[in-house]
C-alpha cells in the first residue's frame, strides 16, 4: 500500500476498480456485495446507468463555472430540493463538514442579525457526527476526534443522547439552535424516536431556538421518507444534507427556511466548487430518481423485508449479535463482539459492511438493492457470523 498518504485510515488492502449496482468488483474481478455504499453514498448504486448519462451529458457540455454567473443545473436543483422539502433556499457544498460549517455560521449570524449576538450556544448530542472540519468537531465534540486539535471553537454543548430532562434543563431562550442527527449514523445507528423529536421542535418553538437538523446520512430516502424528519410531521429550521445527494459524486447542501437563510447576504458566505455543475446535474437526477413516492414506498418495503430477515439472523447467532436497529435501509446489527471482526470476516465472504460506534455494524446499501441481493446479504451475514464463532 501507498506509504505517500497521510496515514488517517486503517484501510483494508482491497482496490475496488469497478462497480456494478449493488456490487463493487476489486482489482482481481472478486465481486463483493457492498452494503457500505461508500458509507450511505452510492444511493443508486455503482455506475447507475441514469447518473453515468447525467453526468457524462453535463461533461461534454461544461464543467465548472464560478458563482459570480448563474449556473442553471443548481437553480434546478435548488428548485427540486425546496419543491421537495421545508426548506425555502439551498446553498450547495461538496461535503457534509462543509453544510455543517455553514449551517453554524448561519445560526450565529441570524442571531447576530436578531439583535443577539451573543446567543450561540447550540447544543448537541453525544455520539453525534458531524464531519471533521473545526466547527464540526467541536459540535460532535468526541474525544477521538478532537484531541490534539484544541483550542476548539467555543459555543457547542454536548447532551446525553435521547435524554430529553437535560435537554429540557439545558434549553432556554439563550439557546441559539439545538442541533441533531433524526438518526445517529456514525453513533451506531441509532434513531431519535418520533415523539422526541416533535418534543424537540415544541421546546425550539417555546425558546426560539433554531433546530437544525443533520441528515446528512439518514436523508435522501435511507428511512424511506425523502427526509427523516418527516416520520415526526415536524420540520426543522435548518437542514444539512451531503453523502447520497450526490450518489457518488461530491455534493453536499444546506436547506433552509427563508427567515434563516434569508440572513446570508452577497459576500458573507461562499465556495469555489460548491454547486458546480457536474455535481447539480447528477444531484438532480438523484433528487428525481429518489423523490419519487413509488420509489420511497420501495424503499419503505426493502427495508422492512431486510429488517425481517436480520431479526431472524440475530435469533440464529445469539452469541454474535445482540439486535437490528434502524429504519427504512439504514440498519444496524448491534453486537456482542467486536464490529470491526465482523466487517473483517465480510471481505472473506464478499460482503462489504461498515462498523459504527457502540459496537454496531452498519448496514447502508445502496437504495436500488434487489429482495435477490438483500436474501444473499444476509445468507452471507450469517457465514460471516458463523466464522466469527468459529474464530475468524
Ligand atoms: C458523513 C457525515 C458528515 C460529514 O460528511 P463529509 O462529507 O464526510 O464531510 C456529517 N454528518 C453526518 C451525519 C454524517 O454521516
Amino acid at each position: 500500500m501507498s506509504t505517500h498518504l497521510l496515514p488517517t485510515y486503517n484501510r483494508a488492502d482491497i482496490a475496488f476498480t469497478k462497480g456494478e449496482g449493488s456490487w463493487a468488483i476489486a482489482e482481481d474481478g472478486t465481486r463483493y456485495l457492498d452494503l457500505g455504499a461508500g458509507i450511505a453514498v452510492n444511493s443508486l448504486g455503482h455506475a447507475n446507468p441514469e447518473l453515468v448519462q447525467a453526468l457524462t451529458g453535463q461533461a461534454q457540455k461544461i464543467w465548472h463555472v464560478s458563482n459570480v454567473y448563474r449556473i442553471p443545473e443548481q437553480e434546478r436543483l435548488a428548485d427540486l430540493m425546496v419543491e421537495h422539502s421545508f426548506a425555502d433556499m439551498v446553498f450547495f457544498t461538496n461535503s457534509g463538514t462543509e453544510a455543517a460549517e455553514l449551517a453554524i455560521k448561519m445560526v450565529r449570524k441570524y442571531w447576530t442579525e436578531q439583535g443577539d449576538p451573543d446567543r450561540i450556544e447550540i447544543l448537541t448530542f453525544e455520539g453525534a457526527f458531524h464531519g471533521r472540519s473545526t466547527g464540526a468537531i467541536a459540535a460532535a465534540g468526541s474525544e477521538k476526534m478532537v484531541k490534539g486539535f484544541g483550542p476548539l471553537m467555543p459555543g457547542f454543548r454536548p447532551l446525553p443522547w435521547g435524554d430529553l430532562d437535560a435537554l429540557k434543563a439545558a434549553i432556554s431562550d439563550r439557546t441559539a439552535a439545538v442541533m441533531i442527527e433524526p438518526v445517529q449514523g456514525e453513533g451506531g445507528i441509532r434513531p431519535l424516536p418520533d415523539e422526541d423529536l416533535r418534543a424537540i421542535r415544541a421546546l425550539c418553538d417555546e425558546t426560539g431556538a433554531l433546530l437544525v437538523l443533520d441528515e446528512v446520512q439518514c436523508g435522501m430516502g435511507r428511512t424511506g421518507r425523502l427526509w427523516a424528519y418527516e416520520w415526526a410531521g415536524i420540520e426543522p429550521d435548518v437542514m444539512m444534507v451531503a453523502k447520497g445527494i450526490g450518489g457518488g459524486f461530491p455534493l453536499g447542501a444546506v436547506l433552509a427556511t427563508d427567515a434563516v437563510g434569508g440572513v446570508m447576504t452577497a459576500g458573507s458566505h461562499g465556495s469555489t466548487y460548491g454547486g458546480n455543475p457536474l455535481a447539480c446535474a447528477v444531484g438532480a437526477r438523484v433528487m428525481e430518481i429518489i423523490a419519487d413516492e413509488g420509489f420511497l414506498a420501495e424503499v419503505r418495503r426493502k427495508g422492512a423485508l431486510m429488517r425481517q430477515k436480520l431479526e431472524g439472523l440475530v435469533a440464529s447467532h445469539p452469541e454474535v449479535f445482540e439486535s437490528v436497529r434502524g429504519q427504512g435501509l439504514i440498519l444496524g446489527l448491534r453486537c456482542h463482539v467486536p464490529p470491526a471482526d465482523l466487517v473483517r470476516a465480510g471481505y472473506a465472504e464478499q460482503l462489504l459492511t461498515v462498523a459504527a460506534s457502540d459496537n454496531v455494524v452498519r448496514l447502508v446499501p445502496p437504495l436500488t438493492i434487489t429482495d435477490d441481493e438483500i436474501a444473499e446479504a444476509v445468507a452471507r451475514l450469517d457465514r460471516v457470523a458463523t466464522r466469527v464463532e468459529d474464530g475468524g
